[in-house]
């Protein structure tokens, strides 16, 4: 088989959201998948409601989510210009094409395509007028996801209208042809134009490429489409909220489609070796907030630490949790036990503050949880204090240190842990209470106890 040309081929008429980032991702997958070549294609024909903001935002999100592109902007490649606006002539040519061969017809100033099939007037309720149906034979599409869809087009069909602009259906398949796309990749909601498409092959007498229509993605709740108004909607807003773009494309790898391995959080190489177009479900996907912050957290925690402390130091310092001055082991340390308990990098300077600083934030309702049942916190860290000044300062001794403490005033060792982690954070929960004592340190530690407790 002939190598796989894939195209992404998004209009730059509004910002980037997670639809077109999936459409784009099993795009970039089958290239990967197959070794094929991955085509970003500019359709911007629309000059009213492209913007070069837009592109940008496009480029810049795709980029982000690690989706490389083989030809298009940036990058050039033997089949451009990659902009539609830029290949005007082209299909100038390609419309005269059509012409001289008699598939092309003008009338009232707009080009139309001739459909091959028996011809007769009816009366159309919807135009209220008198209109020529064509009776043409039903295109067949196998689509590798759909299956077999039948659909017949039944009149011809603008192709350049009469301002001279060349309509979608036209650009979009002169450019499939063109740019020898083997395989359309592309939203359901382009099902309805694909007999158009056909058409068009036909007409040009070229073999339509492949198509696989991928399933609509819902939102939340309710039966409606996804829109860019939805919560969750755009990529940017990912960005800006520091969730781990690798995170993101996991995430959107679920929309339609399933890991064959059975795992939802895997690294791309093992998503891009398993992904095949036939798996794609037919089904709609259901967008779900709560599973893309899961599997953002999972990724946080597969992350090197390295990595993560990478991620994590600029914002932190953004945040004014570190200065410059604090080292990267001192870093390293802290980070060690917050990575795996920690759901999102946007939580971290709210979460780990408290290592940094001895005026740290106290969670009022963790206070008031303290005291709920009964309890006195400060009776209970008096009891513990002698026991941790003369514990060895390792997680084994501290736990010791609890131990011995709840075996003095006959008590279970939890009955301490909820006044430690509240005296020394500030939290009712967060990373490992063991693991919190350790890195502040026993100074730091035994300061913050005894001032909870006067
Ligand atoms: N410009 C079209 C869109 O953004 C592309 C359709 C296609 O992939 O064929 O929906």
């Amino acid at each position: 088989m002939s190598q796989v040309r894939v195209r992404f081929a998004p209009s730059p008429t509004g910002f980037f959201h997670i639809g077109s980032a999936r459409t784009a991702l099993f795009n970039w997958l089958y290239a990967r998948h197959t070794g094929g070549k991955f085509i970003l294609r500019i359709e911007d024909t629309d000059k009213e409601r492209n913007s070069p903001e837009f592109l940008k935002v496009i480029l810049d999100s795709m980029r982000w989510l690690g989706m490389d592109w083989d030809e298009g902007p940036e990058v050039g490649g033997n089949f451009g210009p990659y902009f539609q606006s830029e290949r005007t002539e082209l299909y100038q040519k390609k419309l005269k094409e059509l012409a001289d061969k008699g598939k092309a017809y003008e009338k009232d100033g707009a080009w139309w395509l001739r459909l091959e099939g028996a011809r007769s007037m009816v009366f159309d309720d919807h135009l209220k007028k008198e209109i020529e149906k064509v009776d043409a034979a039903p295109m067949v599409l196998n689509d590798l996801v759909r299956g077999r869809v039948e659909r017949a087009e039944d009149r011809d069909f603008v192709i350049f209208r009469s301002n001279g602009e060349p309509v979608f259906h036209f650009v979009n398949v002169v450019d499939d042809i063109e740019m020898q796309i083997t395989h359309v990749i592309r939203g359901e909601d382009h099902l309805s134009n694909t007999s158009k498409h056909l058409e068009l092959f036909k007409a040009f007498g070229v073999k339509p490429p492949e198509y696989a229509h991928i399933p609509l993605i819902l939102k939340t709740d309710g039966p409606g489409k996804m829109s860019k108004r939805d919560r969750g909607a755009l990529i940017e807003e990912y960005q800006q909220r520091h969730y781990l773009p690798s995170a993101v494309r996991n995430y959107l790898c679920l929309l339609g489609w399933t890991p064959t391995d059975g795992r939802e959080v895997l690294p791309i190489e093992d998503i891009i070796q398993q992904f095949e177009l036939s798996a794609v479900h037919q089904s709609n996907a259901r967008f779900d907030e709560r599973k893309m912050s899961h599997v953002n957290a999972q990724t946080l925690r597969t992350l090197p630490a390295a990595e993560f402390a990478a991620i994590a130091r600029p914002i932190l310092i953004q945040h004014k949790v570190i200065d410059e001055k604090v080292s990267p082991e001192r870093l390293a340390e802290v980070l060690a036990i917050i990575q795996e308990k920690v759901i999102s990098v946007e939580h971290l300077p709210e979460f780990m503050g408290f290592f940094f600083t001895e005026s740290f934030k106290k969670d009022e309702n963790a206070f008031a949880n303290l005291t709920k049942k009964g309890g006195d916190p400060a009776a209970r860290l008096r009891e513990l204090l002698p026991h941790i000044e003369a514990c060895e300062w390792t997680d084994a001794g501290i736990e010791a240190a609890f131990n011995a403490a709840a075996a003095a005033h006959q008590r279970k060792a939890t009955d301490f842990f909820a006044p430690a982690r509240f005296a020394t954070s500030g939290q009712g929960g967060g990373p490992h209470l063991l693991g919190i004592l350790r890195v502040l340190g026993r100074d730091t530690t035994l300061g913050r106890i005894k001032a909870f407790v006067n």
